[in-house]
């Protein structure tokens, strides 16, 4: 048995079920057995590959296009460039490389990293120590000053809480043991005032994900865009609304039961974009858009043909099949989808319906 499992079993039986995002939180960050606490986890030899690992191009288009957006915003001279859930550095890495000749970008920004693993804070810092990147363990200490920020694959590391719905009430979504092993229970339905609006469109049966952390992060980053201005692009997995159970794990790029092995594999539930633009509030949410659309309308086709000309065999076949992976509805293109946020009176950013 792992130790996690082991102190999960105890804290259960001692002081009954735990949230759902209790389980989260303890899997993901303990500070000795927490998933991200002890490996990193991206890439072949990991348990899952994200978007700027696939393709050098993604970090590229979108840091192109958060440059446009600075000089739409007038070029402030000094900013923040930041970053949440920066992985190994490599998105950034592209954001950085792709804008080194956008005048005067380089000289205004200083970096700013929001990340809790100490293995990706190792990485990122070999990745981009040339930009002398300040790390942050939440966004409340990110400056007071224009921000212009990125977040791929972050908001949906962050914990959930589950509620079945019962009549008028919910029944939170537990973790409770049975002998030596974890198992999903219920607690008893009660009204919620949060889940107020959900009556509308959810019936008896039917399960809603809450993500109560993801709140004040989007509130520290409104409350800069409104003093400050700058942008907000969010990228991940999910939806406008939360819908049904999307608690997984992920375990060497294999799906596996989110209970069997706590702390040695991935757990991420999709995101409520809707929920996350209602946070950052009173910024201007765009049109929620499709990785696919937005690639597309930000010259991923070009680009690639581009970075093509050079290549040919393998390279360029495995080039061509990451160009397909980012984009096509059947694999990223549509699953994931792209949030981007604004001061209200700020012109739309490239790539997105207003
Ligand atoms: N954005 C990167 C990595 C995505 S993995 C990419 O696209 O490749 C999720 C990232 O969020 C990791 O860097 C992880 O360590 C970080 N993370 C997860 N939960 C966090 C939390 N609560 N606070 C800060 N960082 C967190």
């Amino acid at each position: 048995m792992t130790d996690l499992r082991a102190a999960l079993l105890r804290q259960i039986r001692a002081q009954g079920p735990i949230s759902v995002a209790e389980y989260m939180t303890q899997c993901l960050l303990h500070p000795r057995h927490g998933y991200y606490a002890t490996r990193d986890p991206l890439g072949q030899a990991g348990d899952f590959t994200t978007a700027p690992e696939i393709s050098q191009v993604f970090g590229e288009l979108l840091g192109l296009q958060i440059a446009q957006v600075w000089m739409d915003q007038g070029a402030p001279s000094h900013f923040a460039l930041a970053e949440l859930g920066p992985g190994r550095g490599t998105l950034m890495a592209d954001i950085l490389r792709a804008t080194a000749r956008v005048p005067g970008f380089h000289d205004a920004l200083s970096l700013h990293l929001v990340e809790a693993s100490a293995p990706l804070r190792a990485a990122q810092a070999s990745r981009l120590a040339q930009f002398q990147p300040v790390w942050h363990d939440s966004a409340d200490t990110l400056p007071d000053q224009p921000l212009y920020l990125i977040a791929n694959e972050f908001f949906d590391a962050l914990p959930i809480r589950q509620f079945l719905r019962q009549g008028n009430g919910w029944a939170e979504r537990m973790v409770g043991a049975e002998g030596d092993t974890l198992c999903f229970g219920l607690s008893p339905a009660v009204p919620l005032d949060a889940l107020t609006h959900r009556l509308d469109d959810t019936s008896d049966g039917q399960i809603v994900e809450t993500r109560a952390p993801a709140e004040p992060v989007m509130e520290a980053i409104s409350t800069r865009i409104m003093a400050h201005g700058g942008y907000a692009l969010i990228v991940d997995y999910g939806d406008w609304r939360s819908r049904g159970d999307t608690l997984q794990a992920l375990r060497a790029h294999r799906f596996d039961d989110p209970l069997a092995h706590p702390g040695a594999a991935d757990l991420t539930a999709h995101v409520d974009f809707e929920a996350l633009a209602q946070a950052a509030r009173p910024l201007r949410a765009m049109a929620l858009t499709v990785q696919g659309a937005l690639l597309e309308r930000l010259g991923i086709t070009a680009r690639t043909h581009a970075l093509a000309q050079g290549l040919s065999g393998q390279p360029l076949a495995d080039h061509l099949a990451a160009h397909r992976r980012l984009t096509h509805p059947d694999e990223m293109g549509h699953l994931f989808k792209a949030l981007g946020l604004t001061h209200p009176h700020a012109p739309a950013p490239p790539g997105f319906d207003a």
